[in-house]
């Protein structure tokens, strides 16, 4: 007899990690990022692959105000249409003056933070000018 295992939970999160995943109402096919357990209509919703390229909708420049985050400013945040829906996330590899609305974008996974007692890297989804 096969036994199917089914995949660690460890599996299942690094997935979650470097695809963009988010949810698809199996009723009203409202699809969302970050994914969300349940729907607004009420429906059941299942995991989605998201593109990973789309265009930028329209951003903000954020100047940092605390001290933590300074050399990381400005920084500039974005609303991506993806075609099935939009998400917000961080815009780099660009500069303020680069940056427009229109262009077209693609997903990048970069460092977020480091838990310093256990080493954990964290990473999350970040854009940047699409190539090509
Ligand atoms: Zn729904």
């Amino acid at each position: 007899m096969m036994r199917v295992k089914t995949p660690p939970v460890v599996w299942r999160s690094r997935n979650h990690r470097y695809k963009l995943v988010g949810s698809k109402c199996k009723a009203c096919g409202e699809v969302r990022f970050p994914p969300v357990h349940f729907c607004s209509c009420g429906g059941e919703v299942e995991e989605v692959e998201l593109p990973r390229a789309g265009r930028l909708v329209s951003y903000s420049i954020v100047y940092a105000a605390d001290e933590e985050s300074r050399e990381r400013s400005p920084v500039i945040m974005g609303l991506i249409d993806l075609g099935v829906t939009r998400v917000v996330a961080e815009i780099v590899d660009a500069s303020p003056e680069e940056v427009h609305s229109g262009m077209q974008v693609e997903a990048v996974f970069r460092r977020i933070g480091e838990d310093g007692e256990t080493g954990v890297i964290a990473y999350g989804i970040k854009f940047r000018p699409a190539v090509g």
